[in-house]
């Protein structure tokens, strides 16, 4: 039961740093550091080149410059930007397919 709970929890917690790869501007503006949980590079903010808009959110959201996709996170979301979290993220979201609505509710 505790391992279950543990699961859980860790699969919560990577929700919530996930949460912050979207409608990131301000966010990344205010980092010293990114790092993208697809290709798993990290870099600065200022090579960012390239926003999107998903549907009519008005805030943009960081398009990664190494790979292309929109999978950035940034240390001033209060998470560190390290290899092992990007790992994790990259599992949970590209190879064990979880899938978020556009306000980062989980639908699978
Ligand atoms: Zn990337």
């Amino acid at each position: 039961m505790n391992r279950l709970r543990t699961y859980k929890e860790h699969r919560e917690r990577l929700i919530l740093v996930h949460s912050h790869s979207m409608d990131n501007y301000p966010e990344i503006q205010a980092s010293e550091v990114c790092g993208c949980f697809y290709c798993l590079e990290r870099f600065s903010p200022i090579e960012i080149k390239e926003w999107v808009n998903h549907g009519d959110r008005p805030i943009a959201t960081a398009v990664c410059p190494k790979c292309g996709i929109d999978s950035i996170i940034s240390d001033a979301s209060g998470f560190k930007i390290a290899l092992g979290l990007l790992r994790k993220l990259q599992r949970l979201f590209f190879w064990e397919g979880c899938h978020l609505n556009a306000n980062g509710v989980r639908l699978s």
